[in-house]
């Protein structure tokens, strides 16, 4: 292949326009084709311009891989050149196939996209991916991923306006603008191209790879996907959520019944609340000890905000007032890691019906 780097470290391969029978057939058979982080760029239309699509970022959510392996196979050609980033192509691979988020030990790669940065493998592969899109200068971003619960589909921007609407509305209604800089590839769009990510729901929803491949087909086939033209669908929003997060030294498990001495037990359907409303008189869980002792919840501005949303009676664990969750995982490592779920205040969406 090319010329070997004196370090581990050796970027994205890079592949254009693969053949119908280089591709495999399933997703997984299209993964073990990849030889490590790959770069894909298929020749359109309009060679003098292109778009990004990311996907694989997290190697447990396949949505993105099965959606662009549908182009593939399909041939059709894009409108505009089209350059496909996939990057935990390792993670992904590891038996059976998209279990990890990310192989154990290593950073979250969706993690690494804004300074300071280290010297860790998935840093330098972030930067890489900064350095190609600076080189491609795509029209625009997508960064495709499922929810580690089961949920329906949802668009994230830190940035708003018509670019950023019409990106999302090409593949679901529901928008979540928020604030809070983790340093994830979204948060290029400020100083870069317009960049969103999309959840595309649980990996294990089978609506999740449909709605994946019918956004990805329009986003590669239309002429013109930054404005909103291209729909007559009006987004909900949900503006600056909170993250609900365990405390440091406090942990969590799920179960009909408390299951910790010293911790969180959320109830296991709790899923199921994905996006619709919960009230004060949903129980979530159960709470050994002090609540703010288990749990934290910080708004984008870092202000502690817990009880102003959550209490607990006889030890179980109530809203204070009727609010809507999402992102909410059901994987202990994932709300160790990352957080319980996500809220914003059941006011605070400008509804459509739903
Ligand atoms: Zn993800």
């Amino acid at each position: 292949m090319e010329h070997a780097s004196a370090s581990d470290f050796n970027g994205f391969h890079h592949w254009k326009n693969p053949d119908r029978q280089s591709i495999g057939e399933t997703t997984l058979e299209f993964l073990k084709k990849l030889p490590g982080p790959t770069h894909i760029h298929i020749s359109g239309k309009d060679p003098s311009r292109c778009r990004a699509v990311v996907t694989l970022l997290h190697g447990n959510e396949p949505s993105g891989l099965h959606a662009i392996h549908e182009m593939l196979k399909r041939r059709i050609e894009p409108a505009v050149d089209i350059h496909y980033f996939i990057p935990s192509v390792d993670a992904a691979k590891q038996a059976p196939g998209f279990i990890y988020r990310m192989l154990p030990h290593h950073k979250d790669l969706n993690r690494c996209f804004s300074p300071p940065y280290g010297e860790s493998e998935q840093d330098k592969l972030a930067q890489e991916l900064l350095r190609i899109l600076v080189a491609q200068a795509p029209e625009c971003v997508i960064d495709i991923h499922n929810t580690s619960g089961s949920s329906p589909p949802f668009g994230v921007t830190t940035f708003m306006n018509e670019r950023h609407e019409a990106l999302v509305s090409l593949f679901t209604h529901r928008m979540i603008v928020t604030d809070l800089l983790l340093g994830s590839l979204m948060e290029i769009s400020e100083s870069m191209m317009p960049t969103v990510t999309i959840e595309c729901g649980g990996a294990q929803d089978p609506e999740s790879n449909l709605l994946a491949t019918a956004g990805l087909n329009k986003y590669t086939s239309y002429e013109n996907v930054l404005t909103l033209g291209h729909t007559d669908m009006s987004l909900e929003f949900f503006h600056n959520p909170i993250r609900l997060e365990l405390v440091e030294g406090s942990d969590i498990a799920y179960g009909d019944h408390c299951l910790l001495d010293d911790g969180v037990t959320l109830l296991p359907g709790i899923e199921h609340f994905n996006f619709g409303f919960v009230s004060a008189q949903t129980q979530l869980g159960f709470i050994s000890g002090e609540l703010s002792n288990c749990l934290q919840a910080n708004d984008p501005n870092g202000e502690e905000k817990l009880l102003d949303y959550f209490r607990t009676v006889d030890g179980e664990l109530y809203p204070t007032r009727r609010i809507k969750l999402f992102m909410v995982t059901t994987n202990p490592e994932i709300a160790r890691k990352d957080c319980l779920f996500y809220l914003v205040e059941a006011n605070a969406s400008s509804e459509v019906s739903d």
